[in-house]
């Protein structure tokens, strides 16, 4: 570590490469995926991210505050997707070695990382990158890391950084204040005023994220201990892990990482305590999901509608097909009237628009992209309407904007409707974000007995307000909540709700 004086800035290398990885996926993520994302090589990466409200921004925007040396590797980061291209995590690899071995000699290594990426070959991703850049800076060089709380934590990754901080919110609104932290955590390690030593601890199970918000059980009452023992002058961080159970590693699961100054033995009590609370509150973390039939069945028996069905194994947002039809089945056999399910289906628009509006037709629907989102359903039905699936979004302050606009394009649309149940057939897979998606065509959404909707919590800013009542569904779907549904290989067993 070469000396710091008051004279010579401190020489600090900063990066990210960020991933949440579904291992059951069946694509690839590629590098062309981190470059439609976020993808940054060297001065690149301060100038267009200081100031993002990214945690990676808050650590530039302290450390350059500090009148540090900032000196930048790369920044990569993909959406939610199936396991990396070893082509495309060998890239990102290098590209941080050489970068890092230019900057030398450093003075510490601030680093933001996911914690659930996996990569063909590699199931502990970030301990590999972090090894990477301890093989180049050397043991004596700090190492400072933030990880999204959805991270899997592996103990040979916590022997491997210094610091190790996380997200404490989920929804994520404090990832650049955790950048600062780090930050700031560097700057002591840098006036050399700690020596960290942190403990890992791990409850014995897996949290679906469903389970994985930070206001409900069971991460609240982990936070509220967790706020008390971060009074504790000996403590320097807390990691709240949650885990990413969709990512099949021997580490997935929650954890718990206690880094004090200089006291192995307390950091091991705090991790131990924190770990049993979430253990503790393990049935709490199942939630209540119905059978599509059950489902159908109790919102049957509603006095008003409509009762919204919650598809969140088919969560939209999450990377699913947005064609899984088994709630669609349950209402066809239960003679449902005004029951409404939106279905990406390109084939079936194709076939309604070919036959025409007023057209009686008999097709396969649903069930068509993999085989983790259950079995078409073979439909008869009169073709009410179609459309160019344009429309303008009702809700004004949509989060959903950032990633459709303000105008949501769905392809073309078709509604099909079955009996009394009403099938929209959209070419492009779409969120339930706003109401004005079935409006558009003609559906209306408060006359409706029940609505179908394909996402896991961010359908509530749409339907909450015109809501009677809401029934999760365990449908068959890559977000399932129902983890017994996995073919899991990896995962350290037994484990609850596993085994
Ligand atoms: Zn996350």
């Amino acid at each position: 570590m070469s000396a710091i004086s008051g004279s010579s800035p401190a020489r600090v290398a900063i990066g990210g490469i960020l991933h949440e990885t579904h291992t059951f996926m069946e694509g690839k993520t590629t590098l062309a995926d981190f470059a439609a994302q976020s993808l940054h090589y060297g001065e690149d990466l301060l100038s267009s991210l200081r100031q993002s409200r990214s945690g990676i921004g808050g650590m530039i925007d302290r450390a350059l505050e500090y009148n540090w040396q900032l000196l930048p590797t790369l920044y990569a980061a993909a959406l939610p997707a199936g396991t990396v291209t070893e082509q495309a995590y060998r890239k990102l690899l290098s590209e941080l070695r050489s970068r890092l071995a230019r900057h030398k000699p450093l003075d510490g290594v601030l680093l933001a990382l996911h914690g659930a990426m996996v990569a063909e070959g590699a199931l502990d991703v970030e301990a590999d990158i972090v090894a990477q850049a301890r093989a180049i800076v050397g043991d004596a060089v700090p190492i400072v890391v933030l990880l999204d709380m959805h991270g899997n934590i592996s103990p040979r990754l916590v022997e491997l950084i210094d610091v190790l901080l996380a997200y404490d919110t989920n929804p994520h609104t404090d990832a650049y204040a955790r950048g600062v932290d780090a930050a700031e955590t560097m700057a002591r390690l840098l006036r050399r005023e700690a020596q960290p030593t942190a403990a890992l601890a791990r409850p014995a199970m897996l949290l679906p994220a469903q389970s994985t918000g930070t206001e409900a059980a069971p991460l609240a009452s982990v936070h509220a201990r967790a706020a008390e023992i971060r009074a504790d002058a000996d403590v320097l961080s807390i990691a709240v892990m949650a885990g990413f159970a969709y990512a099949d590693t021997p580490f997935a699961g929650p954890s718990i990482i206690v880094t004090t100054d200089n006291e192995p033995a307390l950091a091991a009590t705090y991790a131990e305590e924190l770990s049993k609370i979430v253990f503790e509150q393990r049935n709490k973390a199942l939630g209540q999901f119905l059978s599509p039939n059950e489902a159908v069945s109790l919102a049957k028996r509603q006095e008003r509608g409509p009762v919204i069905l919650v598809d969140s194994a088919d969560n939209i947002g999450g990377g699913t097909t947005g064609d899984g039809a088994e709630a669609l089945a349950a209402m066809l056999a239960q003679d449902v009237r005004e029951g409404t399910i939106v279905l990406a289906d390109p084939e079936a628009v194709e076939c309604c628009w070919r036959a025409g509006v007023w057209a009686e037709v008999t097709l396969d629907v649903g069930g068509k992209v993999d085989d983790w989102h259950g079995e078409a359903v073979t439909v008869a039905g009169v073709v009410r309407a179609i459309s160019d699936g344009v429309f303008e979004c009702e809700l004004p302050d949509n989060h959903f904007a950032s990633f459709y606009g303000d105008t949501v394009h769905m392809g073309r649309c078709v509604w099909l409707r079955a009996e009394g149940v009403n099938i929209l057939l959209t070419e492009r897979k779409t969120p339930p974000l706003d109401l004005a998606q079935l409006r558009h065509i003609g559906i209306l959404p408060e006359a409706q007995s029940m609505i179908v909707v394909k996402s896991a919590v961010a359908w509530r800013a749409a339907y909450m307000p015109i809501a009677a009542a809401v029934i999760e569904m365990d449908t068959p779907g890559l977000c399932s909540a129902n983890l017994s549904r996995f073919p899991y290989q990896h995962v350290n067993r037994p484990v609850f709700p596993l085994d």
